[in-house]
């Protein structure tokens, strides 16, 4: 299976990436038995409700489990999709793989120095419910990141991020195991190079590993970050004092309820586009012709573009195309509003990524992964 996204160029793989490995690999007697399911429906695994199938499927909860799905995937020559929520994919067709969930959901406190706490959070754990936890037992800074839908041991592969906050803030290690061998990985968070949106696992190690668990640092003190827009006028809008950690966590659960579309309800994935980064010359051209252009500087001196405003200055907010549009309320989510097909959706993507490139200059390259079906 080929890492793919849309408007990217190819990645390869680089050897350097043989040096992290930390063990030989495992013997591979005394494995549990795992339940392999064939041709399993991924439509209730997917938040934008395609309708595909997996070649093969199987839930694993321990290590061991996971060491006897990666033999069978090994044994029948099948590649290895882990798959959270599947709330950042798009499946092209059928997908010839063993499409992996994991069900293991441990929280562990591994370091503490100072204010610091080092937490070891296993993959299957909902992401939501860490930031929520983490909140109640007084470890704080992933408040800016509640309501992200999926799974930590997806969070490190986009490096998630929302209302001015990344995951890569708090990444200290990401564990893992490579799939073709089932050999320990261990990532360190410099290794990972985490970037927006973008990480090692989109580049070099695309595909290629489980992520098992992540190390984060949170902290014992408060330190609240309410710089981004949104959150700077809810707060100044309140004439509150500064707002405490359980403060910012419950204004992004409110914004974020307001202001994107619960997938349960309208099936998307979330932000269909990154926000293109440009140079400065031509944001300045840009904005010399549309004056209204949010841009923002970023530290490496380029400027980042609000892709959701050129997709809506292009006139797609709210466009349908068959059974999948573009949300009436927020340009770029796009929507599958009852039996969208892998294909209608690309084919949408294209047609907003053409227009935008046509009009602007500037091209949008997908967020979600795409998998299955033809390339
Ligand atoms: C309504 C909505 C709002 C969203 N808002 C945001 C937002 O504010 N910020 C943001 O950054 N994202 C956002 N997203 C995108 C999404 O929530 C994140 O990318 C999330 O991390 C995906 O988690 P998942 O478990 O669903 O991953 P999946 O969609 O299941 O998988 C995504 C990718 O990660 C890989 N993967 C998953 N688990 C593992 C693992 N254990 N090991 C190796 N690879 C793995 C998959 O193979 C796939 O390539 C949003 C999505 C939705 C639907």
């Amino acid at each position: 299976m080929k890492c793919r996204t849309r408007s990217t160029a190819a990645r390869t793989a680089s050897p350097r990436y043989w040096t992290w490995w930390k063990r030989p690999a495992r013997a591979c007697c005394g494995r549990s038995r795992v339940q392999i399911r064939r041709a399993e429906s991924l439509r209730s695994r997917n938040t934008l409700g395609i309708d595909a199938s997996a070649a093969a499927y199987a839930e694993v909860a321990t290590s061991q489990e996971l060491g006897s799905a990666l033999d069978v995937a090994r044994a029948e020559g099948l590649s290895v999709l882990p798959l959270g929520e599947g709330s950042n994919i798009v499946l092209a067709g059928p997908v010839p793989a063993l499409v992996l969930r994991q069900l293991r959901a441990d929280t562990e406190v591994i370091a503490t120095a100072d204010d610091d706490v080092v937490l070891r959070v296993s993959a299957g754990h909902d992401w939501h419910a860490l930031v929520a936890s983490s909140l109640e037992r007084g470890l704080y800074g992933l408040e800016n990141l509640a309501l992200i839908p999926g799974t930590v041991g997806a969070a490190p592969i986009q490096n998630i991020g929302a209302y001015g906050v990344e995951f890569a803030q708090f990444a200290v290690a990401v564990h893992a195991v490579e799939a073709a061998t089932g050999t320990p990985l261990e990532l360190s968070a410099q290794e990972c190079q985490f970037a927006y949106r973008d990480s090692i696992f989109k580049g070099e190690l695309c595909d290629r590993v489980v992520i098992t668990a992540v190390d984060l640092r949170l902290s014992t003190r408060p330190h609240p970050e309410y710089s981004y827009p949104a959150l700077a006028v809810e707060f100044s809008a309140r004439g509150v004092p500064p707002p405490q950690p359980r403060n910012i966590f419950d204004a992004v659960v409110n914004l974020r309820r307001h202001k994107l579309p619960d997938p349960a309800e309208e099936p998307n994935c979330g932000s269909f586009f990154k926000n293109p980064i440009v140079a400065p010359e031509k944001a300045a051209e840009l904005v010399g012709e549309y004056p209204g252009l949010p841009q923002y500087l970023q530290a490496d001196g380029r400027i980042k573009l609000a892709a959701a405003w050129l997709i809506e200055r292009a006139g797609w907010k709210g466009e349908r195309r068959g059974p999948v549009g573009i949300h009436p309320g927020h340009a770029l989510v796009l929507v599958n509003y009852g039996g969208g097909s892998g294909a209608d959706v690309l084919h949408l993507a294209d047609a907003v990524v053409e227009s935008v490139h046509a009009k602007f200059g500037v091209t949008l390259e997908m967020e979600p992964r795409v998998y299955g079906g033809a390339a």
